[in-house]
Order: structure tokens, then sequence, then C-alpha cells
């Protein structure tokens, strides 16, 4: 028997909410940690709201679990650190420490014979005026820690370039068709199940929506596979993934990778019996991965700031599963809940 009860989780939004019904379905308890309003609390066995500095909190949430996760990958390296010494943090510290710093995690890729966009390392107003004569316009200044949803980017397009003062990496533009994303899971014991992989429209920088299955041919389906296999795999990595790609004419190119559940995964909850949160529940508890074989087309669409408005209908809607996330205020760019819209 799986001697796993309960699993910390460090982040308390709508994806630590999802992961903490999936654990409790499978008879396990999570304790959520957020410093602010979290929307997990409502749902997990514990909360503990409290600054991630708080050391004495951090050590008391890790003592209360037999294994911690996390629902975002900024988690500041000084609570890492303290929590690592107490109980096992899954994935791993390799891979955040990868994916928590953009020139750290195109370094990483390329390493491992991936592709991405060309990019260079700018420390300085200096090293930008050079990256943007050896990568060409357009390109883009994105800040190497904390950006996600297109924040800490700057389009650096004809105009003079201005470095934004903090260490960030320039990369050059690419010429994408499409986007499309890989949820890929890695268990304790290296096995490894991919989701099939879905076709994302972004607008403002956000997830709108995801579509399975993605539309390309089964040649470009299978690369991308390969390549978030790849990746887990190089990371020794256990947990769910979500691994984004631009397609290009030349290929695949590797955009970012995120050690967690994925809001472009949210569609495996109407199209598998297996979906994302319970994948990666069940990867850091150690029990065996589940069938993420996906037996639906499934659209998921995300529900931001105003749409909240359009529950109504979609409440009443067929072949509609409606996510709420219990978020008080609806303000704009928020993310409040999303719906998977299940095809004929
Ligand atoms: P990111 O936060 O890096 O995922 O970027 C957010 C969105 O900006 C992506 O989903 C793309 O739509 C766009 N984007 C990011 N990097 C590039 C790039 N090098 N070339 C073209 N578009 C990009």
């Amino acid at each position: 028997m799986n001697e796993i009860r309960s699993i910390g989780i460090l982040g308390g939004g709508q994806l630590g909410r999802m992961l903490s019904v999936a654990a409790s379905r499978l008879g396990l308890r999570c304790h959520v940690f957020d410093p602010g309003a979290a929307p997990a609390g409502e749902v997990a066995w514990r909360l503990t709201t409290a600054p991630y500095e708080d050391d004495h909190a951090l050590a008391a949430f890790a003592e209360s679990v037999d294994v911690i996760t996390y629902e975002f990958e900024n988690v500041p390296t000084s609570a890492l650190d303290l929590l690592e010494r107490l109980r096992p943090i899954r994935p791993g510290r390799h891979a955040l420490a990868v994916s928590q710093d953009r020139l750290a995690e195109k370094t990483f890729l390329n390493e491992i014979g991936l592709a991405t966009a060309p990019f260079a390392d700018v420390p300085s107003q200096a090293d930008l005026d050079a990256a943007t004569r050896r990568i060409g316009r357009p390109a883009i200044l994105k800040t190497r820690r904390m950006g996600y949803d297109g924040k800490g980017q700057v389009r650096i397009g004809g105009g003079a370039a201005e470095w934004t003062g903090a260490p960030s990496i320039l990369e050059g533009f690419v010429d994408f068709s499409a986007e499309i994303s890989v949820i890929v899971a890695r268990g304790a014991d290296g096995q490894v199940a991919a989701y099939d992989p879905g076709l994302n429209v972004h607008r403002d920088g956000i997830l709108r929506s995801t579509t399975v299955p993605c539309g390309l041919p089964a040649r470009a389906t299978t690369d991308a596979v390969l390549i978030a296999g790849r990746i887990v795999n190089a990371l020794d990595y256990v947990g769910v993934m979500g691994v984004e790609l631009f397609v290009t004419p030349d290929g695949l190119i590797v955009n970012e990778i995120a050690p967690r559940v994925h809001n472009s995964g949210h569609w495996t909850q109407a199209g598998c019996a297996v979906d994302q949160f319970e994948q990666h529940i069940r990867a850091v508890a150690g029990l065996p991965l589940g069938d993420g074989k996906r037996f639906a087309d499934v659209v998921m669409e995300n529900l931001i700031g105003d749409d909240i408005g359009r529950v109504p209908d979609l409440l009443v809607a067929p072949r509609t599963q409606v996510h709420l996330y219990g978020k008080g205020e609806a303000r704009p760019g928020r993310k409040m809940g999303h719906l998977n819209r299940i095809a004929e």
C-alpha cells in the first residue's frame, strides 16, 4: 500500500483547487499554502495563509504532509530550501530552476537538442543593442524571471530598443502558424504518458481556448509528444508538465515549459478517463499513472473577467462542463472559470 496520505500544495489558485479535488477523489488530503486569498482553500483539507518568508508556517506546513508539490513555478528559492529539508518536493528543484528562468530554460532545451527561438542574454542596455543586431527585428524582450501570461514582455519593433532594467533575454520573433501544447506526465517509476496535443489560441498574452484534436498532421503531433517526453526524461521529472510549442514551416519550436498542471490541459477533464489533475496527484503520490487516452473531441474556453456573465446560458448548454473557481470579483483579465464543450 502506498504510504502517501497527504499532499502539500504551494499556491492556492484554481490549479491548486482542481488538484485538491482530484486528490480527494483518490482518498488523499491536501494542505494548501498561500499568502493571500486562495480559491483552493475552500475545497482542501487544510489551508495555511502566510507569506513565503514565514519559516515557522512553512515548517508546520511541511511537517503536516508526506510530499510537497506546487501549482506555480515562481516559488521563492528560500522557501524551497527550507521545505526541501523536511519533505520531498515533486517535481524536483532542477525542473523548477530551469523553468523559473527563461535563460536557463532555453539553454537547457538547446542542450538536449530541442529547437527554441534564437535568444540572447540581456543583462544591460549595451547587451540589448548587441543582441538586437545579432537576432534582428522584430524581437521580444522578456524578463528572465516572473513572467507569465505575456507579462514582463516588450516587443522590439523598428524603434529604439530600450532595456527594461530587469535581467532579460531577447528572443527572435517566431513566425508561427499555430501554437500547440502537450501535457505530459512522468511517474516516480519513470513511466511517461502524454495527452494528445491541443491547439491554443491566445489573446493579449492570455490563453483563450484549447481545441483537441489540434488538427495537425500525425507526424507533427508525434513529434510534439516525443519532444515533451525528452524534456521530462532529461529532468528526471515527477509530475505533470505543460510544454508549449510553436508550429513553423521548419518544424516545432519549444516556447516554454511549465512544471505543473497547465491551463491548456483543462480539456482532459472532459476528454479522458484520468485528467491532468489526477495524473499529477498520482505521480507525486507515487501511484501508477492513469489512462490519459482521449475519447472525445473537446474545446476548452476560459471564462475571463466579464465572461462570467455567460454562465447562466452555459449551465443549460448541451455537452458542456462548466468549471468555476469561486473567485469573488470578476476583474478584467482574471480567470474566473472555464468550460469544456464535448463535440457530438
Ligand atoms: P510566453 O509568456 O513566453 O508564453 O509568451 C506569451 C505569448 O506571446 C505566446 O503564447 C506567443 O503567442 C507570444 N510569443 C512569445 N514568444 C514569442 C516569440 N519568440 N515569437 C512570436 N510570438 C511569441
